[in-house]
């Protein structure tokens, strides 16, 4: 409702100094950082279809329903009046409008509708301009464009599922799969007794008949602890044979066209993410077709896992973006001591740091993107998508939440408030950090990735080798973090300190090769200097604080 006009005159003061509702926001042309990015990573081509999803997704509509599905977060009706079980998740009519919006823009299946050089890339960009606006969508989204490498692992049920999930029509009616327009897929892994670990998954699969192995029928007992999106049509779901922790595809309904029985038994009371629905689901004898080989279930699962943690990343770069936007406006017209916020000497500070983190964590993110483009015919973009994959998820869903608290901090009271979009950014910003492995997991699974891939170090640091030369505090580090690379002794102790250097080294060197010597040069200094302490708004006083304000003003 922020875009109603206001009455300015009340009866007992005239409303001064307020800014003015921010309105429609042009997602892509306003960003210029991310139009260069996109460009840069080659998805130049994309151009026409970015932008007139920007154009769309920034309008002050898109926002309201954001708002509404947040506000009106989704309920179960476990039951119809007659006591039969119906496992329905009740959404607020503006989830249901939003996830219709990113299905026929393709944002769980652009990449894969398109397939060329830069796919990956727009796709990203796509999601990134999307969750600027609404984070919950993006979960089935994420769950429905990451399965798709997944579904390699058994042709007949990949036959059966990709013209649903890469269909660009939103299907909500809770009807058997092949009589929909299209569907979702989610994802059950995690259990109480171990998210991260989930080698000790309790749920056993039990096989129909004779016939065992990837393809054939099981019915799975358990439970599953966060079932996020449990309206999907289908789930891969983690459970045990005699063999060993396997992958099944569960599917709402069964192929004799009976619902499936598995039961929601409550929704999760969530901190943020709230249009979402996050579940726990208990498995009674719920029938699985196992996709997969037997006994490599997190094999099979991992390669859906993998695309989630790229969209965590961008994700949480687009919430930084979105944050810096409000900042922008707010302080442009807000005057403190008689002069606008954004003109004081330490508020210029703050942002400008500010912008330069949101700019290196889409630029990394949009790096990765073009990885994953190049990964089957690149032996070293392979390798830089397996380990940036990794880093990015760590280190930009750390820097989001910091990034965001400041943000709204620079708003003071107002930003505060529930009627600001910030306390919503601010709650949302955590969760991208917390599943698909958590902080810890991420450094681990980094040097974990390095070890198994011989070819790895040196594909990173020959990516890092071709910004050698252009700034000091850059070059010393690269050579710290190679020696330190080579002795094996207490890695993983270290594996954070290495992968936030693997991340910022890497985010220097997009900005040393490509923008603004004094953008990069104030990226450098701070972050690779050796002072910093990683708050915002201490960026050497000779920064070019304007030129780096100005480069991320709405045009
Ligand atoms: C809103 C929400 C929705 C979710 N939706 C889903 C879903 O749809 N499907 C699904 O399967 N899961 C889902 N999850 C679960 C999520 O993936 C897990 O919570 C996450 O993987 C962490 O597992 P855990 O909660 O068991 O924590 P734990 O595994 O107990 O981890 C706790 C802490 O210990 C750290 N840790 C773990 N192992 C190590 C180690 N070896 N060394 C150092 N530190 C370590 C972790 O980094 C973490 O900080 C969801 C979670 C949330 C919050």
């Amino acid at each position: 409702m922020n875009h109603l006009r206001p009455i300015k005159q009340l009866p007992t003061h005239e409303v001064e100094n307020m800014p003015p509702y921010i309105g429609n926001q042009d997602l892509w042309k306003n960003d210029k950082n991310l139009r260069e990015a996109v460009n840069r990573e080659g998805a130049g081509w994309a151009e026409k279809n970015l932008s007139a999803f920007g154009h769309l997704m920034g309008c002050t509509e898109m926002f309201d329903h954001a708002e509404k599905a947040n506000k009106n977060p989704p309920e179960l009706k476990a039951f119809d009046q007659y006591g039969n079980r119906i496992n329905y998740v009740d959404y607020h009519p503006s989830y249901h409008h939003l996830l219709g919006v990113a299905i026929k823009n393709e944002i769980p299946s652009f990449a894969w509708n398109h397939k060329k050089e830069g796919s990956q890339v727009a796709h990203m960009a796509l999601t990134y301009m999307f969750s600027q606006v609404e984070g919950g969508v993006m979960c089935p989204m994420a769950m429905t464009y990451s399965v798709i490498p997944a579904l390699k692992h058994n042709p007949d049920l990949e036959a059966q599922w990709l013209p649903k999930v890469l269909s660009n029509e939103y299907d909500d009616r809770d009807i058997p799969i092949d009589q929909k327009l299209g569907g979702t897929i989610g994802m059950f892994m995690t259990e109480k007794q171990g998210g991260s670990d989930v080698r000790a998954n309790s749920t056993r699969a039990k096989p129909v008949s004779s016939s065992v192995g990837n393809g054939s029928e099981y019915l799975l007992t358990g439970h599953k602890y966060f079932c996020s999106a449990p309206m999907c049509d289908a789930f891969l779901v983690l459970a045990n044979t005699d063999v060993g922790l396997s992958c099944f595809l569960v599917p709402r309904w069964k192929p004799d066209g009976e619902r499936n029985s598995f039961f929601i038994q409550r929704l999760k009371d969530k901190l943020g993410n709230r249009s979402n629905a996050s579940s726990e689901i208990e498995l009674d004898d719920t029938f699985g077709t196992m996709i997969g080989e037997e006994g490599k279930g997190i094999k099979t699962i991992l390669d859906m896992v993998i695309g989630n943690r790229i969209y965590c990343a961008v994700s949480s770069a687009s919430l930084m973006r979105q944050a810096v936007v409000q900042v922008l406006h707010h302080t442009t017209h807000r005057l403190a001591f008689q002069k606008k916020l954004i003109d004081q000497p330490l508020m210029k500070n703050v942002i400008a740091d500010m912008i330069l983190e949101s700019d290196a964590a889409a630029n990394l993110a949009m790096r990765v993107a073009r990885s994953v483009d190049y990964q089957e015919e690149d032996e070293n973009e392979k390798s830089i998508s397996r380990i940036f994959t990794t880093v990015s998820k760590y280190w930009i869903t750390k820097r989001a939440p910091y990034l965001i608290f400041e943000a709204l901090e620079c708003h003071g009271g107002p930003g505060y408030i529930e009627e600001s979009i910030m306390p919503r950014l601010y709650r949302e910003a955590p969760l991208n950090s917390i599943w698909e492995g958590s902080g810890n997991v991420m450094c681990v699974d980094v040097l974990r990735a390095m070890q198994k891939d011989k070819n790895a170090i040196s594909s990173v640091f020959n990516e890092l080798e071709k910004a050698r030369g252009l700034n000091a505090y850059y070059d010393l580090n690269v050579d710290n973090l190679f020696l330190e690379l080579k002795n094996p002794e207490d890695l993983e102790i270290k594996s954070r300190s290495i992968t936030e250097r693997l991340a910022t080294l890497m985010q220097a060197s997009i900005f040393l090769k490509n923008c603004n010597e004094e953008i990069a040069s104030a990226f450098c200094s701070s972050r690779l200097g050796g002072n910093w302490t990683g708050a915002f708004g201490t960026l050497n006083s000779n920064t070019n604080f304007d030129e780096i304000i100005k480069r991320a003003l709405p045009t």
